[in-house]
């Protein structure tokens, strides 16, 4: 049965509500779960192999740092179709184009912060599901599916900052309304309020996205 990769991004780990919203949708169309774990893999990793197809781009550096930034939930599903299913519910790449009913169009950050990540054909889902295998441990006796609902439920109580919020404030950014550092302060309170992070694992997170929004 086709497998693919879903990864909850740094703004999905620290946005508890909007992460666990997203994986509850994912959840919707009753895939099997055959990995649920929160891991921090290398940078190294995420930049060689994982993003290495992305090496060169104009976004890259800023994706590596933000990628690395947190632990991430890990997740390998399976299905007839997985991969598109998810893609379909996932929407565009960049938050703002994504369909206001998608995940990333209703709960993304702004921009390329988009909450999750999904292969993005049945290709990458098999290259992504080897590569990432190489660094995991199934353990068969688990019920990973109970793992990611026990996931769920612990964080989709969680007070929520809407997105919008953070796309007004991208958008102020982008046309020089307001300066990067008063942005940043912005979005660290409202991460703040989102999350029981502590303060110094979200510290940077606000610079890289104030980055990525000025990627353009
Ligand atoms: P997807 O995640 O939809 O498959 P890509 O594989 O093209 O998209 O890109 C990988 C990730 O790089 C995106 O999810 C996003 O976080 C980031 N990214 C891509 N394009 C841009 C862009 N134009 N500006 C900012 N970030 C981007
Ligand atoms: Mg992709």
């Amino acid at each position: 049965m086709e497998e693919m990769l879903i990864l909850l991004k740094p703004d999905g780990m620290v946005r508890r509500y909007s992460g666990a919203r997203a994986l509850k949708s994912i959840l919707e169309l009753n895939p099997e779960i055959k990995f649920f774990e929160i891991i921090k893999p290398d940078k190294d990793f995420l930049a060689e192999k994982h993003y290495g197809e992305h090496k060169g781009k104009f976004f890259y550096d800023n994706l590596i740092n933000f990628m690395s930034y947190t632990e991430l939930a890990v997740i390998i599903a399976a299905g007839d179709n997985i991969t598109e299913k998810v893609r379909n519910l996932l929407g565009k790449t960049m938050c703002e184009k994504a369909d206001p009913l998608s995940i990333r169009g209703r709960y993304g950050t702004t921009k390329g912060i988009n909450l999750v990540h999904a292969s993005d054909s049945k290709e990458t889902a098999e290259k992504e599901t080897t590569l990432w295998k190489s660094i995991i441990k199934i353990e068969t006796s688990k019920n990973y599916l109970e793992e990611m609902k026990k996931y769920i439920s612990k964080y989709e109580n969680f007070p929520m900052i809407d997105s919008v919020r953070y796309r007004e404030i991208s958008k102020a950014l982008t046309d020089k309304e307001i300066e990067k550092g008063d942005a940043e302060k912005i979005l660290k309170e409202l991460l703040m309020r989102e999350t029981d992070f502590e303060e110094d694992k979200v510290k940077e997170l606000p610079a890289l996205i104030t980055e990525n929004i000025l990627l353009g």
